[in-house]
């Protein structure tokens, strides 16, 4: 078997001491009652406790280790960056904000002006302010390019009027980034750019989607007349269709979570140690091993993936590879966690998620919070393009138009 030496050897030692870092940081920062309602599935549904944990991130320096170090970032190396995520994941920390720190912040910093720059980041960072996505639109989700929400320049400003759907989070956010149509005369791409928008605009309504897991995360977004200065736009007016194919890049590695999905492996074991088949434990089970070692396989594969698009080894239109994948990876891993539950799995209680165990109630603790979960990661297959899309994106790669 080949062993490690020299650098290698260093590195890794490297690694393990910083991996064990985060693993301290974490257990004296964040609260148990925190971390357990990310464990049992609640996470996403308040917006303090993403906001706390990202404060103690951002106190660290840690809000942003991808980001450039001039602007907030850390400056760790791929790896490490991936031990980062790993750790958070495993440990049950709750996300940061995504839509802010991993998608629209790399586009400003990247396309921004410096006054964008100045404006937008730091609060950000500090999760002081909140973004969601405004792409899709009843006519247009896969086939994004079909937008309608229309700004037409008028003095300083644009004009803006239409409608956004599936707003994740629109009700908590402050600002909407945002595709509208500048122009319907030539090539439908070539048409749309992209805008920074204040949701305290006049003119702005935001309407409650609540989705079949009972939850409100989704929103419908209506703009009547709303007036958008221009110096809010990203880039060239007519060039948004680049910004946001980077922002999609963006948004499939965000959607991979690699370390959570090792925390539901590591959990679905722990559970298949409980439970038993026939009087046997499920995880003496052989067809049940094989699929869990399968699987685990698969995670480690697509993390070894994920480091070589961090690393810049690899097209970044492999994001859509990752996504696909990890999507996949994860709700089987959901699945899987169900099925080792049996009956426990039918409950479904969205209160018990958010506040735990009642007292008597004989379902195990480890069951809490699942059924919320499945029908929750059935969306990832969807959400930031559907599977679909992606082997179509991948296709496209192989074999050109
Ligand atoms: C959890 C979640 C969060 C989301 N958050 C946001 C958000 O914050 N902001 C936002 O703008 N949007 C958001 N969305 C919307 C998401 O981007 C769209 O749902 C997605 O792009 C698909 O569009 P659609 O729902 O209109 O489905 P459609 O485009 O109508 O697709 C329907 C079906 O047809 C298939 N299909 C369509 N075109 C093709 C094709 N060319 N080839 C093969 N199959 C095709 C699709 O794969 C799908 O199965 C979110 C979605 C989810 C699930």
């Amino acid at each position: 078997m080949a062993t490690m030496s020299g650098p290698a050897q260093e590195d890794a030692a490297r690694l393990e001491v910083f991996r064990q870092e985060v693993r301290a940081f974490i257990a004296e920062n964040l609260p148990e009652e925190l971390r357990a309602r990310v464990e049992r599935g609640y996470d996403l549904l308040s917006r303090d406790d993403h906001s706390f944990w990202q404060k103690k991130l951002y106190d660290r320096g840690w809000a942003a280790p991808a980001w450039p170090v001039q602007y907030g970032g850390t400056g760790w190396s791929a790896a490490m960056r991936q031990v980062f995520e790993d750790e958070c994941g495993r440990a049950s920390c709750p996300r940061t904000q995504p839509q802010g720190v991993k998608m629209i912040g790399p586009i400003i910093f990247t396309h921004g002006t410096p006054a964008q720059k100045e404006r937008f980041l730091q609060p950000i960072l500090k999760s002081d302010e909140w973004w969601c996505q405004g792409y899709s639109e009843p006519g247009a989700g896969s086939d994004l390019a079909a937008l309608s929400t229309r700004a037409v320049a008028e003095g300083g400003h644009y004009r803006v009027n239409g409608q956004k759907i599936w707003t994740t989070l629109a009700h908590w956010a402050d600002w909407m980034f945002c595709l509208v149509r500048t122009d319907s005369s030539g090539r439908r791409q070539e048409g749309i750019t992209f805008l920074l928008i204040d949701m305290k605009s006049p003119g702005i309504t935001v309407r409650p989607i609540v989705s079949l897991d009972l939850a409100h995360h989704f929103n419908e977004v209506f703009f009547q007349d709303v007036m958008v200065p221009m110096e809010n736009r990203i880039g060239e007016e007519g060039r948004g269709w680049t910004y946001a194919k980077a922002l999609l890049g963006h948004e499939r590695v965000a959607i991979t979570e690699h370390g959570r999905a090792h925390e539901r492996l590591d959990r679905l074991k722990r559970i298949a140690r409980e439970a038993r088949i026939n009087g046997n434990e499920l995880i003496d089970d052989a067809a049940f091993r094989a699929q869990l070692a399968q699987v685990e396989i698969e995670l480690m594969a697509a993390q070894a993936t994920t480091l070589r698009l961090l690393e810049g080894q690899a097209s970044p239109a492999l994001s859509s590879v990752l996504k696909l994948r990890s999507s996949e990876i994860t709700q089987r891993l959901s699945r899987m966690n169900l099925d080792a539950l049996g009956p426990h799995a039918l409950r479904f209680d969205l209160e018990q998620a958010e506040q735990g165990p009642s007292q008597g109630d004989p379902l195990p603790s480890f069951a809490i919070g699942r059924g919320v979960e499945y029908l929750r990661w059935r969306a990832l297959t969807v959400a930031g393009g559907t599977s679909e899309i992606q082997r179509n994106i991948i296709a496209k790669m192989i074999f050109g138009d």
